[in-house]
């Protein structure tokens, strides 16, 4: 029994953990967070929230948490801690003394998803407008740039295209690639009432997730298929449509480019793509494949939910543009209880996205070869941008262990647990002379940090998060920042010490800011969210109230909606002999990405360890039982796992978590990456797996 005594005061703010923007009282007394109590009127989680947002807060105060700026000479020196001041100063000289020496590109930086859209506008605008060039990413790279590209591509935007609500008018559920129960746990309950109300339920996922057979639930469909496969899949549930006459030709010839559904018609239809002969690839049954097309064409209303499951692979944004495909060829898209919806990871991913963090795209997804919308910003700033787009994180680690790229600022991201290959990161790394971290904790990146500017928490600052929904919700400062200044002044002192000369007195300001050149933020402002709540961009007009909540109603935002062909290509990572087993991955309810806040809370006691899923078959096979450690090899690398025997995992395939450090999956994962965005191959690798007496 905790004793938390009366709050004094109470402020409403935003979850920092999923994608789902969970509101929340946070209650305190004095400058203490007792309670987080959640928000009966939050228009993403009415009243309802789960253990993470809740409880795992703890990390705010945790006596790991770094307060005051540190820099070092080198990465085998002690730290030293200095003043603000000279932590700017330090970095801003350090900044130009590496494009002095080896030209304005030889620098770059990282936007968070966990920080605000204010911080993350602040971050890449420092870096077009203070360093000159566009070497700008996020973390969205290693996870939801093909949905970035793909939707962008087949219907116009970069974004999903229903609000929550929309599941309760939902007739039939497809979730592929996707574990809402432990990721998205909120929409997963709103997702149950709806299948307790009778809407049928399809499961694509290689694992046996808990919304397969859980209470009161059961999945008409659950289509097991071989990790790598999904666009083999797709494209076998496109050929039961088409050639069974399910299409929806009338909706097609209204909304979408009749010439360009017809090639995709005749390519689908080709007898290479049916269930039965893409079943070798696939393993999934033939007849539970068709009966699973035929319920998602003619069930009613379809609304399709994924998540990494589709994104991590080589074909991740083949496989976000094969679902268009399909939602489109049935018409399910453009009203209640239909579309196509990404289940965004991060608290704040989508606005990451929105607010220009990648290299090619000011905020709103303009190009920035687009001359109209640079000039927009050139004239607003007061500089001239850099046409070119600019590196994506594996470029510029490329380009570091190539020795063109010297300086990285990262903002709320520890690329060295979570991007691919860790090896390869380190050794980029390694080769930098200025590596700037603004973190809360000493992460793993920070071992090859020079300059280590404090972070602060989402309690300790004032701006917005955008949920996967494109709903954008006020954060409110429930505390003053430890450390002294929120993120967004962190990166306002760092832009002034390269002469910018800012002078933001608010993150409203920087809303301004962002609404007055974002045509889908125009009618967006911290005033008009704290009277409404929240508001669904796009919000093109100031007099719009509430925003969007269902997208391309009338038509889709490119005009016509465009069917791509999106052929199978296996990926190049390949079981054989010496790595039979294809490991997958995924989340834990109770844990959130690499850790780093979870493993600070009290939520580290239902978890304490990655596990290894394994079939029976495939343990016996290694004579290994529930609990023994086993050794994980790939051909990148190899770990240490403790075995978790379960039939939740098809023979051959094997899974684990990745929120503790020790685990180390990604020095696992390849090499390998999405075609078209180099999003990293994080759920196939092949793998052996053999006893170990322990790490
Ligand atoms: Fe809601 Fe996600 Fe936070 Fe849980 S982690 S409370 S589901 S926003």
């Amino acid at each position: 029994v905790v004793e938390i005594g009366t709050p004094e005061r109470a402020v409403v703010t935003t979850c920092a953990y999923c994608g789902v923007g969970c509101t929340f009282r946070a209650e305190m007394r004095g400058e203490q967070l007792v309670r987080m109590v959640p928000w009966k009127d939050g228009k993403a989680n009415r009243g309802h929230s789960c253990v993470k947002g809740r409880f795992a807060w703890g990390y705010a105060n945790h006596k790991e948490r770094i307060l005051n700026p540190m820099i070092r000479e080198s990465i085998d020196q002690p730290w030293r801690e200095v003043s603000w001041d000279e932590a700017f100063a330090h970095a801003a000289s350090e900044i130009r003394r590496i494009q002095a020496k080896y030209g304005k590109d030889s620098v770059g930086g990282i936007t968070s998803s966990r920080c605000t859209n204010e911080e993350t506008f602040l971050v890449q605008k420092l870096i077009r407008a203070g360093f000159g060039n566009n070497n700008v990413d996020t973390c969205a790279r290693v996870c939801h740039s093909p949905t970035g590209y793909g939707l962008k591509t087949t219907f116009g935007t970069s974004a999903g295209t229903q609000d929550f609500d929309s599941v309760m008018q939902a007739d039939v559920i497809l979730i592929i690639g996707a574990n809402p129960t432990d990721g998205h746990p909120v929409f997963a309950s709103r997702m149950k009432r709806r299948l307790r109300q009778g809407a049928k339920l399809i499961v694509v996922d290689p694992r046996r997730i808990d919304m397969v057979r859980s209470p009161h639930i059961q999945a008409e469909h659950h289509l097991p298929l071989r990790p790598g496969t999904n666009v083999a899949v797709l494209t076998a549930m496109a050929h039961v449509i088409v050639t069974e006459g399910l299409a929806d030709e009338d909706f097609i010839r209204e909304r979408c480019d009749w010439d360009e559904y017809r090639e995709w018609a005749d390519f689908v239809s080709q007898p290479k793509n049916s269930p039965e002969a893409l079943q070798p690839v696939t393993t999934v049954d033939p007849e539970e494949l068709r009966a699973a097309a035929r319920l998602y064409a003619t069930g009613g209303n379809g609304a399709i939910y994924y998540g990494l499951g589709v994104t991590e692979h080589s074909q991740g944004s083949s496989t976000v543009m094969a679902i268009a495909n399909l939602a489109m060829a049935t018409g399910n898209i453009g009203r209640e209880g239909v579309g196509v919806n990404p289940l965004r990871g991060q608290n704040n991913v989508q606005g990451a996205c929105d607010m220009g963090s990648f290299p090619h795209e000011l905020s709103g997804y303009r190009h920035i070869s687009d001359a109209a919308a640079r000039k927009l910003f050139e004239d607003d700033w007061g500089v001239t941008l850099d046409p070119e787009p600019g590196l994506r994180i594996p470029n510029m680690l490329d380009a570091a262990v190539d020795g063109t790229f010297k300086a990285l600022y990262v903002q709320g991201e520890d690329i060295l647990q979570s991007d691919p290959n860790t090896k390869h990161v380190s050794a980029g790394l390694a080769a930098m002379e200025c590596v700037i971290v603004q973190d809360l904790f000493l992460n793993e990146t920070a071992n090859y940090a020079h300059i280590f500017l404090p972070g602060s928490t989402f309690l300790e600052k004032d701006g917005t998060f955008t949920n996967a929904e494109r709903r954008i919700q006020l954060v409110r400062k429930v505390m003053s920042p430890l450390n002294g200044l929120a993120d967004w002044e962190v990166t306002q002192n760092l832009a002034n010490a390269l002469g910018l000369g800012w002078n933001y007195t608010h993150p409203s300001q920087i809303m301004d800011e962002i609404a007055r050149l974002t045509p889908t933020f125009a009618g967006v402002s911290f005033a008009k969210l704290d009277e409404l709540g929240s508001m669904q961009w796009p919000v093109t007009d100031k007099t719009l109230a509430i925003g969007t909540p269902v997208m391309h109603i009338d038509g889709f935002v490119r005009g016509k909606g465009k069917f791509v062909v999106t052929d199978y290509i296996p990926t190049d990572e390949k079981t054989g002999p010496r790595f039979p087993l294809l490991l997958t991955t995924g989340r834990i309810l109770t844990h959130y990405n690499v850790g780093a806040q979870t493993r600070r809370t009290g939520n580290v006691v239902w978890h304490p360890e990655d596990l290894l899923e394994m079939h029976p078959v495939d343990a016996e096979d290694r004579g290994l039982k529930d609990g023994d450690w086993a050794r994980l090899a790939s051909r990148a690398g190899e770990t240490t796992l403790r075995v978790k025997i379960t039939d939740r995992v098809a023979p051959g395939v094997v899974y684990t978590t990745f929120h503790h450090p020790a685990t180390q999956a990604n020095v696992i994962t390849t090499d390998y990456s999405d075609w078209a965005t180099n999003c990293p191959e994080y759920k196939v690798t092949a793998v052996q797996v053999a006893a170990s007496n322990g790490p």
